[in-house]
């Protein structure tokens, strides 16, 4: 399960509408929305800021909508869910099955920025030998940007 280090994959809108389908889900023009919304911006985003970028809230679009459909991505693996300890809820995509990374969150600016490499194989392995099979783990980096420096 850790296969750490790999490049974020191209991933399209097509790739993603072809995972709805495939959980299931029906293709709904604010499920299309959401999805373009997640695959522009490539650092975890809000539900409000979400929200914001919506164009369109002409048809019924709301706070409570967003997280409703980001609770089925989620259930369906598309979407990731990440909480780092500010008390906001922070989506992104979950790429292909078995990729997994990490975070640094600025203290400052509350930015986040994927780490794409993990050399935790030997910790893991060590919680393997204590009998724990399927062994997950989080990690987050706090620091001050460069930015905000
Ligand atoms: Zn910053
Ligand atoms: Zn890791």
């Amino acid at each position: 399960m850790s296969k750490c280090g790999s490049e974020r994959k191209n991933i399209d809108i097509d790739s993603l509408n072809e995972r709805v389908r495939k959980a299931g889900m029906k293709l709904t023009q604010q499920r299309t929305q959401m999805l373009k919304i997640l695959l522009g911006h490539p650092d975890p985003i809000s539900a409000d800021e979400i929200f914001k970028k919506f164009d369109d809230k002409s048809d019924g679009m709301d706070l409570v909508t967003i997280y409703r459909i980001l609770k089925k991505f989620e259930e369906a693996g598309l979407v990731s869910r990440l909480e780092f300890g500010d008390g906001v809820a922070r989506f992104e995509l979950a790429l292909e099955s078995g990729h997994h990374h990490h975070h640094v969150i600025c203290r400052q600016c509350q930015r986040v920025e994927p780490i794409h490499i993990c050399d935790l194989d030997p910790h893991i392995k060590m919680v393997e030998t204590m009998g724990y099979k399927q062994v997950s783990h989080r990690l987050d980096f706090f620091g001050v940007c460069s930015r905000c420096q």
